[in-house]
């Protein structure tokens, strides 16, 4: 029992531990300023000025690292605007993505596309458009891309471990050991520009080793192809730094350390970029919906609210936890919160303890809700899409 108390409370240290930095938010006040025009649907609020914070924080902490935003985490036009005025390159997945960058008049050599699996329609229209780098982690997406593109410039995306990361993104994407050689002679055989490594650690990394792990394996691949005759130019770090929500987090700067301390003696013709995609928008937004509704299901309270899991909510389902804020000061109990859909999968919190004295109309408030949420929504079962507004 003693040791068990001991360990826990060295567990809490440690985790206190990792909050080094303070971390801004959108102030509440703008939160209020915007009710008071009225409220129709959920709606994201952004703050500009807080993601020009983050870009300015993200360089400062890493100054070697070029961040390149992975647009998925949020594709509004005036953030990407502030980002491309910030100096940020891009990271996309699809042409909707490319095309959205061209638009806002980014230069196709910033914008890498890191999707591991792209269909040939796409490839080819990325080439027509200019884009340069292109990332695979396969012999048949290595024999795709230089099919379409035969002077494309490549990057291998390799499999590193994500333990301590709330967002696991391993086992879909990157090659082992075995199909990195078979890559890397393929490579050789084919004339192809293999040129770089890539690795992405798991979105919300609370883990900052998990980029020393993956930097280490770099360097280790860098290695094989010097070896087989290829010439690295490339070391793209990923995306995955965290954001505060409930649990503590380690700081930007913290994992910025490990991170120099682990580039330092790469050469210097070897470019470094990373992928931030939540650490530069989550900060800068508040999520404000509305209770639909409230009901007592075999003794169980439950709220509805009128945005679930399609309508912006969906993190909460694979285990992030926001923090979640009422304009109630009541006793706090548990609460199950779903969706306004009729899909039985539309429950995101089975426990969440809030005040007993919700009621139908309340609002809402989630702090750091910029990435992931209206990116990810849907007009499933006929509920809006919704708002995002950018002061
Ligand atoms: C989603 C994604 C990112 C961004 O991840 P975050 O956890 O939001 O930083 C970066 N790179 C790739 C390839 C991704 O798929």
């Amino acid at each position: 029992m003693q040791t068990s108390i001991a360990a826990l409370r060295k567990k809490v240290e440690a985790e206190v531990m990792l909050d080094t930095h303070p971390e801004v938010s959108l102030d509440f006040k703008y939160v209020q300023e915007a009710l008071q025009k009225g409220y129709s649907k959920p709606f994201l609020l952004v703050d500009s000025s807080i993601v020009r914070t983050k870009v300015r924080r993200f360089k400062a902490a890493m100054p070697r690292v070029h961040p390149h935003y992975a647009v998925k985490a949020n594709p509004d036009p005036r953030v990407l605007k502030t980002l491309i005025e910030e100096g940020v390159g891009f990271e996309i997945a699809s042409i909707a993505e490319l095309d959205l960058l061209l638009t806002l008049g980014v230069a196709p050599a910033e914008i890498y596309y890191s999707n591991p699996m792209k269909s040939r329609a796409y490839l080819e229209y990325a080439a027509a458009k200019g884009v340069e780098w292109y990332v695979l982690d396969s012999v048949e997406e290595l024999r795709k891309i230089v099919s379409v593109k035969s002077d494309a410039k490549m990057y291998l995306r390799i499999d590193t471990p994500n333990i301590g990361s709330d967002w696991p993104l391993a086992g879909k994407f990157g090659t082992h050991a075995a199909e990195t050689k078979e890559i890397i002679l393929e490579a050789v055989k084919l004339k192809a520009d293999l040129a770089g490594v890539t690795f992405h650690v798991g979105s919300q990394c609370r883990n900052p080793q998990n980029w020393q792990e993956g930097i280490k394996r770099s360097k280790r691949v860098f290695a094989d192809m010097r070896h087989a005759g290829l010439i690295p130019r490339l070391l793209n770090i990923g995306g995955g730094y965290p954001v505060r929500h409930v649990k503590p987090i380690p700081s930007i700067e913290v994992i910025g350390e490990g991170i120099n301390a682990a580039i330092a003696d790469l050469p210097a013709d070897i470019h470094v970029m990373a992928e931030p995609g939540r650490y530069l928008v989550s900060d800068a937004a508040y999520f404000v919906c509305r209770v639909v509704g409230t009901a007592t299901r075999n003794g169980k309270r439950w709220m509805y609210w009128d945005a679930g899991m399609f309508g912006g909510v969906i993190e909460v389902t694979e285990g992030l936890r926001y923090e979640i804020i009422t304009d109630r000061t009541g006793h706090r109990i548990s609460w199950c919160v779903a969706g306004p859909t009729c899909d039985s999968v539309d429950i995101l919190m089975r426990d969440e303890m809030l005040s007993e004295d919700v009621q139908e109309g309340d609002f809402i408030y989630i702090p750091n809700a910029g990435a992931y949420t209206t990116a990810y929504a849907s007009n499933f079962n006929g509920f809006p899409l919704p708002d995002v507004v950018v002061i």
